[in-house]
């Protein structure tokens, strides 16, 4: 008998039809004799509703009551899902984050976890219940109710299951496992049997949605199996762990001079700030980003050009949402530094090519700078990791990278 806890995302809890069907699957999991933790995302687009609501009532809804707003969706799913492993004659129990014994800072609207406090899921494990935990959400010290960001969920899951030490994570979704690409743009992808985690990661964090990137993250740290697979069939699914056996798409063995890439990944949330005339002096990074960083912005690509007259333009990159905030903040900066002008712009999107093989393998770079010549499509900024190859486009352009680079880099189901 083992300990699983499992994640059912918002299509597959997105009307009660389909709670009905997801409390048969988990009652049969249980017959098999399986201890079952169920986190829940709350129902189809219930979170994009609530924030349109909010939105109606005022143009900034105060983070905090946003916070309690959203949560109530992963509330919603759990006490149905609850409901209905009852119905089925299953002893089940919902449980909120809070009840759950999830903590979290203080950062409203993308909250980390700070500790799982497991006692009441142990609790009611022991008294042999299903536990259905509303995914999404935590408590401060202060007894405030947080979310973890969206699409947060998943890292819901994957904390309960390291503070459990559960034998396995698995989310449960509306595709049946992790694609060479996201399979509502590209119209032949490949199922991958298996990723690492370090490849998953750079995959969700640059745009594939599957997998919330701070679930991936928790999982390397605490070596959590995870598995992707399908809430509507049986198909076997991705498992994300950390050593692979060599097998990739297809599952036909990777020779070593085979194509190294494991998939492409894009993503439109991509606000562009340049500031003008930066003076080419040591400590002027430190005097843009710092106050950044103390505002919790994250930077992405940062580009510097060569210095003219000592004068250069500084380029980087933040989530849309963050760029009206980052605006605020360098303007002053730039001024106290003697920078004219700080220009803000969106209508671009990351595509990136990803795959642990591509360090040790030269030309990658090369393939796909030329597909994308190829296809016309001008490259604004470029970043890369050791697995990862990055390139800023025009966002009108995202979907016609992704297939040209899933072509050129052989990545077609065969
Ligand atoms: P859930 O509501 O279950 O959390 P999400 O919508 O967050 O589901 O994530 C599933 C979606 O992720 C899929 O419908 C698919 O369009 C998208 N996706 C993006 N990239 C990939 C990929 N590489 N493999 C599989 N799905 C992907
Ligand atoms: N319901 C939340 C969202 O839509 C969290 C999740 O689904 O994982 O982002
Ligand atoms: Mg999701």
């Amino acid at each position: 008998m083992a300990l699983v806890v499992q994640k059912y995302g918002g299509s597959s809890v997105g009307d009660a039809n389909r709670i009905k069907q997801v409390a048969r699957r988990i009652a049969q999991r249980r017959e098999a004799g399986d201890d079952l933790v169920v986190v829940v995302s709350a129902m189809g687009d219930t979170t994009d509703e609530l924030i349109a609501l909010a939105e109606q009532i005022t143009g900034e809804p105060e983070a905090r009551e946003l916070d309690l707003l959203l949560s109530t969706g992963e509330i919603v799913s759990s006490t149905l899902v609850s409901m209905a492993l009852k119905h089925l004659g299953q002893p089940a129990v919902a449980l909120s984050g809070a009840q759950a014994g999830i903590g979290t800072d203080r950062r409203y609207g993308r909250a980390r976890i700070l500790k799982v406090d497991p006692q009441r899921l142990r609790r009611e494990l022991d008294e042999g219940k299903i536990v259905i935990v509303a995914g999404f959400q935590g408590i401060t010290e202060e007894m405030d109710i947080t979310t973890l960001g969206r699409g947060g969920s998943d890292t819901t899951a994957v904390a309960i299951a390291a503070a459990l030490g559960a034998e396995r994570c698995e989310i449960y979704t509306d595709v049946d496992g992790i694609y060479t690409a996201d399979p509502r743009i590209e119209p032949r992808p490949s199922k991958l049997p298996e990723i690492r985690y370090e490849e998953m990661l750079e995959l969700a964090s640059y745009g594939a949605k599957v997998m919330h990137p701070r679930a991936v993250e928790l999982g390397a740290v605490y070596k959590v199996r995870i598995l992707v697979a399908s809430s509507f069939n049986d198909s076997p699914g991705t498992l994300i762990h950390s050593t692979s056996s060599g097998q990739v798409h297809g599952g036909s063995p990777m020779m070593e001079q085979r194509n190294k890439v494991m998939g492409i990944a894009c993503d439109a949330d991509v606000g562009r700030i340049t500031v003008r005339g930066v003076p080419d002096r040591p400590g002027i990074a430190t005097t843009i980003f710092e106050p950044l960083a103390e505002a919790g912005i994250s930077v992405d690509t940062i580009v510097q050009n060569a210095s003219v007259e000592r004068l250069t333009d500084l380029t980087f990159t933040v989530a849309k949402a963050d760029l009206k905030r980052a605006v605020e903040i360098v303007k002053p900066v730039a001024q106290s530094i003697g920078a004219p002008e700080v220009l803000a712009d969106t209508g671009l999107a990351k595509v990136s090519v990803v795959g642990a093989g591509m360090q040790s393998g030269p030309g990658y770079a090369a393939r796909m700078f030329r597909t994308l010549f190829q296809e016309g499509i001008n490259i604004e900024l470029i970043t890369t990791s050791e697995i990862r190859i990055t390139c800023i486009i025009d966002e009108g352009r995202t979907e016609d990278a992704v297939r040209a680079l899933h072509l050129a880099f052989e990545l077609e189901e065969a």
